[in-house]
């Protein structure tokens, strides 16, 4: 269709431009061919619904004021509600949350979840911030997006160095301004909240489940495989407990203050131990230290990327050693890496389906407070392992017939769920 062509400005030339959106929209683009949708809807696609720039004032310890950018964008309401987290990080903008916000959109649809995407955060270096700094930001911010969320409108999770103290304050302050509580407005929440069983450990163990259906349909062992896993927080930090604990040898973890390496096998347990006690592996001297650049590139049979987005890029993707990549981040293997990799034979494991498990167990908790009820944690982790090894299922049996990586199989199977759905509704007006 020319119209459609004529009349729309290029996405990559809009506000949210930046190597990150360009990535999300290329891949995007890549998978479009698949997915046999009309190209009105794909145009449609292309673009993130709403974005909402918002300005944090705070004032710090010191007693000096300061004024944080804030951002929440939803990328598509097609399905229901967007959905998605809130992180605070120094490199936070808007084209960030605007490619993060179309992941998700996939990444629900791929999971079958009655969700759009959405992503906010605030530019800021949580590090130097303290918990009563964060508290302030994240109630300024929660009021700042008042009008755009919501239990049926946006329901926003914990992301990168958000958590369920996070979530917390934000239900608070939305509780407060329509004066009861309403904890279906966030997920991530502490327990005694209504937060869900097992929402903290489900993106590192939903890695975890993919990583095992992966090792099943290519007969490989998992006792056998030696991984490694940059990141060590919620999200690495759970996948590799759970690969130690299925037998799997981790030989190398990192965090932002660099790696810890022992060919042997690491004793997990005792790490994830000395890092919630210390908060970072930094003192951790009881073996080899390697920097990320170095762990990325150990030798290995699965390398779990944990960490955040572009890790790995053109310059190192030819020397990554493993034989799997997983991806538990958002967005951490750049474009021309992930051709790379493709042409190495290294399986990918595409984020939109290997992280997934966060959300799902999201949703999990979703459901239970709307319906204010609770579900055990086997139930809930028996649920997951049933949502997202059915995902997993359709996405390999496409990537087959189709002749695709794993990253396009998946992305054409959300996008179709989406497209489908946007077609039969119809473009409103
Ligand atoms: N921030 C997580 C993600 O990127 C979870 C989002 C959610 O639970 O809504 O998938």
């Amino acid at each position: 269709m020319a119209e459609v062509q004529e009349f729309s400005p290029e996405p990559g030339a809009l506000e949210w431009e930046t190597p990150l959106y360009r990535t999300a929209l290329a891949q995007y683009e890549q998978a479009l061919p698949h997915a046999n949708v009309e190209e009105l809807v794909a145009e449609r696609l292309r673009y993130p619904e709403r974005a909402l720039v918002v300005s944090v004032p705070v004032k710090l310890d010191a007693g000096r004021w300061r004024v944080f950018p804030g951002y929440r964008v939803q990328h598509s309401t097609v399905l229901g509600p967007t959905k998605g987290g809130v992180r605070y990080d120094a490199e936070v903008t808007l084209g960030e949350c605007a490619a993060l916000a179309m992941w998700m959109t996939w990444k629900c649809a791929l999971l079958r979840l009655p969700y759009g995407g959405a992503k906010g955060g605030v530019r800021c270096n949580p590090r130097e911030l303290s918990t009563d700094e964060l508290q302030k930001i994240t109630r300024r911010f929660t009021s700042e997006l008042l009008p755009i969320i919501g239990p049926q409108e946006d329901i926003p999770a914990p992301d990168m160095a958000t958590n369920e103290q996070t979530m917390a304050w934000m239900m608070d302050t939305y509780s407060m301004q329509v004066g009861h509580a309403v904890p279906e407005i966030v997920t991530g929440k502490p327990i005694s909240l209504g937060g869900s069983l097992f929402r903290q450990e489900a993106t590192g163990a939903g890695v975890v489940m993919v990583i095992i259906r992966a090792c099943e349909r290519l007969g490989w062992s998992l006792g056998e495989q030696r991984c490694v896993v940059q990141g060590f927080g919620n999200v690495g930090g759970v996948a590799a407990a759970e690969l130690h604990e299925r037998g799997a040898r981790v030989v190398a973890v990192s965090d932002v203050s660099g790696g810890v390496h022992d060919e042997h096998g690491l004793d997990v347990p005792a790490l994830r131990r000395f890092a919630a006690e210390r908060g970072s592996l930094e003192e951790f001297l009881e073996c080899e230290r390697v920097t990320n650049e170095e762990l990325l590139e150990l030798p290995c049979d699965i390398l779990v990327l944990a960490a955040r987005e572009d890790q790995v890029h053109g310059d190192n993707a030819p020397r990554i050693k493993a034989k799997m990549v997983a991806e538990g981040a958002n967005g951490p293997t750049s474009l021309e890496a992930d051709a790379i990799l493709g042409e190495r034979g290294i399986v990918v494991l595409p984020d939109v389906l290997t992280n997934a498990g966060g959300v799902t167990v999201s949703y999990f908790e979703w459901v239970q407070d709307l319906g204010r009820l609770f579900w055990d944690r086997a139930e809930i982790r028996a649920k997951l392992a049933d949502q997202l090894n059915d995902a997993f299922d359709r996405v390999w049996k496409l990537a087959d017939e189709q002749g695709l990586s794993l990253r396009s199989a998946a992305l054409v199977a959300g996008i179709r769920e989406v497209s489908g759905a946007l077609t039969a509704r119809g473009i409103y007006p």
